[in-house]
């Protein structure tokens, strides 16, 4: 036999140390059972009990939420793993730090109402639920009221209200939180009342899910995008390669075959993806996935985030190794957010 070597070689899915109990089950059982508790996930990947006080105190401020699809990608015993860091609440989170506020994006002005965020004239975020699957400790929304402001409390009414007064709206947001918490059949629900408005042309979807909880992409869900009358738009969160396992990639490839145009943005977090060769890596990987590179945003001031900050210096020579390492079309915008500026600034 003649062996040869593969034109297009996969990284093999190193298979995760943990083993997988949850084969088969649901989104929602997995949900469900999604780790809150910081002894357990300590446990779970090996790590030392002396990380518990610390975790256990900060997770009063915004609570540990992860679930063991995503702990199932970490590696046990090492404390600077960079998915754990997403996940565990850490003690630099404590710190009151100048500049880190609890709003720094400006969503509370921004706000209009049961659901709706219109910051840019043409598009705005319709806040379908205030909760996610994963609680990401360097989230700008962790100080944020989201729970009351979620559309879908409302029934989406005055949400759907509000934009049939703004006809300079085309493309609707489905943001959160995570939209994909909703149920399909919430989503279809939802869909059919946008459809009554005839000025949306686009729809697209900001979720974390299809990375942390690939089980979410059903069949049911391809199937309700099948027969949108607008095309739709997925916007994954992936800071890392590793985050995109075998599981990972099937639900975006399925998604994608269902008509799902995605891409993908991250948060440049020191630690996490601070290098040239963890972002390369990670826009090939979702590249391998179907999903093009979007933004990457320098991190939202939010207080208790401030351990996480890349300064803008550093960003911007990231992004030169970027450009002579990758393709132009797998480099992502790098942007940052400010509070009143009519769309996300370049930062380069
Ligand atoms: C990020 C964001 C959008 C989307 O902006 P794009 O540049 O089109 O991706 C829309 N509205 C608000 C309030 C946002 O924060
Ligand atoms: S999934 Fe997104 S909105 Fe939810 S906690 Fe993580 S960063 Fe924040």
């Amino acid at each position: 036999m003649v062996t040869r070597t593969p034109l297009f070689s996969q990284p093999p899915d190193t298979p995760g140390p943990i083993a997988d109990c949850q084969a088969g089950l649901s989104w929602r059982q997995q949900l469900a059972q999604a780790i809150t508790q910081a002894a357990e996930l300590l446990a779970a990947l090996n790590l030392p009990e002396s990380l518990l006080p610390a975790a256990d105190q900060a997770s009063t401020q915004f609570r540990l939420r992860v679930p063991w699809s995503f702990v199932r990608r970490m590696r046990p015993g090492d404390p600077d793993d960079p998915l754990l860091l997403q996940a565990l609440p850490a003690a630099a989170e404590l710190n009151p730090i100048p500049g880190f506020v609890s709003d720094p994006v400006g969503d509370l002005a921004a706000s209009q109402g049961p659901g709706i965020i219109h910051k840019y004239p043409n598009r705005l975020l319709l806040i379908a639920t205030g909760a996610c699957a994963i609680n990401c400790r360097y989230c700008f929304r962790r100080a944020f009221p989201y729970l009351e402001n979620s559309a879908a409390q409302a029934q989406f009414g005055p949400a759907l209200e509000y934009i049939r007064a703004h006809p300079e709206v085309d493309e609707v947001i489905l943001s959160g939180g995570d939209p994909l918490l909703l149920g399909t059949l919430q989503l279809q629900r939802l869909s059919e009342q946008l459809s009554s408005l005839p000025q949306i042309r686009r729809l697209r979807i900001h979720t974390r899910l299809p990375i942390v909880l690939p089980a979410r992409v059903s069949d049911h869900l391809c199937q309700w995008t099948r027969q949108l009358p607008w095309p739709l738009t997925v916007v994954v969160h992936c800071n890392h390669a590793r985050e995109i396992n075998g599981e990972v990639r099937l639900a975006l490839t399925r998604w994608r075959q269902a008509g799902a145009h995605l891409l993908n943005q991250s948060v440049l977090l020191r630690g996490v993806n601070d290098s040239v060769p963890a972002l390369a890596e990670l826009s090939e990987a979702l590249f391998d996935s179907g999903v093009l590179p979007y933004y990457l945003n320098l991190l939202d001031r939010v207080q208790g985030s401030a351990h996480f900050e890349v300064d803008q210096m550093q960003a911007q020579e990231l992004m030169i190794g970027l450009r002579k390492r990758l393709s132009g079309y797998l480099v992502p915008r790098l942007v940052r957010e400010q509070a009143g500026a009519p769309y996300k600034l370049p930062a380069e």
